[in-house]
């Protein structure tokens, strides 16, 4: 196994030679394969950027961490399909939510974050593959429900999400980025004044591609962790 901190080296030299603004893009390490345990060594090493896409994880590794000394510094990003009734468990302990994709979703992580007196940086899912399987908005019905999801004063909307297909075609994964960056600019023109500024897409087997079409945030699981 390449020591952790050298492949954690590398991925940050790929983003250098890929992204046209390698200073815009975060590694989200998605520790979704791992036990707490398992995961110190690379805490160790600095990794402080988190996706998990279960609440139930999120709270039992946010719990088992909470002692160690480095624990202050994580930032638990959720990434996966959220059921409303699980926003409470995690609105007091992530920084971002990547994948709000209904409205009665995004209203409830509003009003959890009003009792908290806070405000919850969001993502807005869009399934602009098309494909029937992927979770997220379809562009039009995100559009419709815009000017409500506009006026929820606790949640901050300042990007876009998606997952490309699985697929080894590289047009078509170029072509899905490519599409969620044009939304991106569309959609600051129309309805955000500028506002949307990330744009989270790419996984360990795409991120490449993802980095070239503009993604400000990757999602490494495997490449990161196996
Ligand atoms: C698991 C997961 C990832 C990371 O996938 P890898 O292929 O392991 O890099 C990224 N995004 C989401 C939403 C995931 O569920």
């Amino acid at each position: 196994m390449k020591q952790i901190e050298e492949r954690i080296k590398e991925i940050y030299e790929e983003v250098k030679q890929y992204s046209p603004y390698p200073e815009k893009v975060k590694v989200i390490a998605v520790s979704k394969y791992l036990t707490a345990q398992e995961m110190l060594p690379y805490l160790e090493t600095g990794i402080i950027t988190l996706g998990e896409n279960r609440v139930q994880v999120i709270q039992e590794k946010y719990e088992e961490l909470s002692t160690y000394p480095f624990a202050k510094s994580l930032e638990w990003h959720f990434i996966g399909n959220l059921q409303k009734n699980k926003v409470k468990y995690i609105a007091d302990k992530v920084s971002m939510i990547h994948s709000v994709n209904k409205l009665s979703l995004a209203e409830e992580i509003n009003k959890k974050m009003e009792a908290l007196g806070k405000k919850m940086p969001v993502l807005i899912e869009v399934n602009v593959s098309g494909e029937e399987s992927k979770e997220g908005y379809e562009v039009l019905e995100a559009e419709k429900d815009l000017p409500k999801l506009l006026n929820l004063k606790n949640i901050s909307i300042c990007g876009l999400m998606t997952m490309a297909p699985f697929t080894e075609d590289i047009e078509e994964q170029r072509r899905v980025f490519h599409k969620l960056r044009t939304l991106k600019e569309d959609w600051n023109e129309k309805y955000f004044q500028g506002s949307l500024t990330e744009l989270s897409m790419g996984m360990s087997n795409d991120y490449k591609i993802a980095l070239q079409e503009g993604a400000t945030m990757i999602r490494l699981g495997r490449k990161i962790f196996y």
